[in-house]
């Protein structure tokens, strides 16, 4: 890894040199660039280490501990273990208004350890990888709030940044829960970004999804000497699923329904008294799945009295899609401008294409140039994130940075490999740079502020914000 560190250092020297040569110079600006240009290394190192453990949603402990630990030494207050959650945290420096809060993931997925390098081999074969790049996620963030923090320490900004330290946003949400419990009602502005193939402000709302389980329970017996004695769970299960397939053409195309069956008995000799189908049900709209949702809840009670069973539908979570914000995309896409594109060193390139080749994707390399806004679609891309639930909460701005080539399968081995080495660094820091930027902007314009809160409330509307998650904690795993 130690070979692609060069590279880092050019990038910074870049984005320096074209931040400075932007027309209107901001002394705070400079400051934040400079400040995370000094912590490169740490930021960097941070991010390799939460790649490396690489643990799974709300196992994530010395994940958080890298962050918290980090955000303590700098100065910050930090709460640990924040709504029932061990690896959750709020880091906090500065006093009285503005709150201005930024977002940090860190959570890996299952199954998809990989060595950073552009071929497939696992470091350890079954074990998890960053297959979304929250390890970028987390320490650019934080090295943004670091920025932020100096700022204040020396006068030169007024107000309060906190740094939320948010879980498992690949299974549970942690965000939902730190919003059920009001942990970001008192910011003015809440920034986040997620590793990206493209550059630009973010303009696109996610999908509104939930995430169920539905349960059959009937009655075991000989499946030959006495059936109609037995009834069986499996039939609730397949009437159920044959269902929702039906219902498929009388949904609007936005719709998505995805399930796995996840127990459908266990001998073709037993009638199976339990069956079990875990599903979501996704929209570009949380008013549509709440639609498609009831009618799915009554396939599932016609099905059980098809089968002669119980049913139970089990809520585990759900997403709302994300509220866009264009005032504050478009205050976010002048610093990302300024800032300048991202260049790329010949090995990374390679990288890149080799990535690409592996994969039998067209070798075009990185995409470092900064994109520029775009329309925000009535119907997003497919993919849903806890990110929406706070922007219902408070205005969100977001951003995209390159960390993996064009095409590279997320949550696949391809973007692991590159948020181990430098491609995922420079990705970090330009993400660092930009947010801060924004933040500063943030601090020091009352009616930028006031703008984005304007069109919050617009977009709002008279939605009542209501988290899908059941009462009580978060599904923390016993070990
Ligand atoms: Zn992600």
């Amino acid at each position: 890894m130690k070979k692609y560190f060069v590279g880092v250092l050019v990038v910074a020297a870049t984005t320096t040199a074209a931040f400075g040569q932007s027309k209107k110079s901001n002394s705070n600006k400079d400051g934040a660039v400079s400040s995370i240009n000094k912590h490169q290394t740490e930021l960097t190192s941070i991010s390799d280490k939460i790649w490396t453990y690489a643990e799974t949603a709300l196992r994530e402990s010395k994940s958080s501990t890298e962050l918290a630990d980090y955000a303590e030494a700098q100065g910050f207050k930090v709460k640990r273990g924040v709504s029932s959650m061990p690896t959750a945290f709020v880091a906090e420096f500065g006093s009285g208004k503005p709150v201005i809060g930024i977002i940090g993931e860190f959570d890996a997925l299952p199954g998809i350890s990989q060595k950073a390098q552009p071929t497939k081999e696992p470091q350890q074969v079954g074990a998890p990888g960053h297959g979304c790049g929250h390890n970028l996620f987390g320490a650019g963030s934080l090295g943004a709030a670091v920025a932020i923090k100096e700022l204040i320490a020396s006068g030169k900004l007024k107000g309060t940044i906190r740094f939320y330290g948010t879980p498992a946003e690949e299974s549970v949400g942690g965000k939902i829960y730190m919003t059920r419990d009001g942990l970001f009602n008192d910011l003015d502005v809440c920034l986040d970004w997620h590793p990206d193939s493209e550059i630009a402000a973010s303009t696109q709302s996610s999908q509104a999804m939930v995430d169920f389980i539905v349960e059959f329970n009937g009655k075991a017996a000989h499946a030959a000497f006495d059936p109609w004695e037995g009834r069986s769970a499996v039939d609730g299960a397949e009437a159920f699923t044959h269902g929702v397939n039906l219902l498929r053409e009388h949904v609007k195309p936005s719709v998505r329904m995805h399930y796995a069956i996840k127990a459908g008995g266990d001998v073709p000799n037993v009638v199976p008294e339990y069956a079990k189908v875990w599903m979501w049900i996704r929209d570009s709209k949380r008013s549509v799945v709440d639609e498609v949702f009831a009618r799915v809840k009554d396939i599932a009670r016609g099905a059980a009295l098809i089968a002669g069973v119980d049913y139970k539908v089990t809520i585990q979570t759900g997403d709302f899609e994300q509220l866009v914000n264009r005032t504050g995309a478009e205050a976010l896409q002048k610093n990302v401008e300024a800032l300048g594109p991202i260049a790329y060193t010949a090995e990374e390139i390679t990288f890149a294409k080799k990535i690409q080749e592996a994969q039998n994707l067209e070798p075009t390399g990185l995409d470092g140039t900064i994109h520029p806004l775009k329309q925000t679609k009535e119907d997003p891309d497919g993919g849903s994130t806890d990110v929406g639930d706070v922007s219902w909460n408070v205005p969100e701005i977001s951003l995209l940075v390159t960390t993996a080539p064009k095409k590279a399968a997320w949550h696949g081995w391809a973007v692991v490999a590159c948020g181990g080495m430098s491609i995922g660094h420079k990705g970090l820091l330009f993400a660092a740079k930009a947010l801060a930027m924004t933040m500063v902007d943030l601090f020091e314009n009352e009616q930028l502020r006031k703008d984005v809160r304007a069109e919050f409330e617009k977009r709002k509307g008279n939605t009542i914000y209501k988290a899908y998650i059941p009462d009580g904690p978060p599904p923390v795993p016993a070990n």
